[in-house]
């Protein structure tokens, strides 16, 4: 909790199992582990960043992998990639204080 605290209050939103492992000390598997537990008590909630496979773009976050087929225009290359040509990174981030609420309740 300390870590996400302070990364929260240095303005980051996101949290990758690898920058956290490296950050706590941990291999990437406790790391990971360790995020999604802090997801399911609704803390965090996973996300999945999605880059342009060819120029390494953000060109946004998703929620689900039902929102990967509603990925936007990739003014990079000008054109609308499709699955194969984007990379996937999953990310953790700060759940809305709502659903962080609700949980809790
Ligand atoms: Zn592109």
């Amino acid at each position: 909790m300390a870590y996400i605290d302070r990364q929260t209050e240095n303005g980051q939103n996101f949290f990758l199992p690898k920058l956290a492992a490296a950050s706590l000390g941990l291999n990437d598997g406790e790391a990971y582990v360790l995020l999604e537990t802090l997801a399911q008590s609704g803390v965090l909630r996973r996300v999945f960043n999605v880059y342009c496979g060819p120029s390494g773009e953000l060109l946004t976050t998703v929620h689900s992998e039902d929102e990967l087929n509603e990925v936007p225009h990739c003014d990079e290359c000008d054109r609308d990639h499709d699955l194969r040509d984007l990379r996937l990174e999953l990310a953790f981030e700060l759940a809305p204080e709502d659903d962080r609420i609700r949980k809790a309740a």
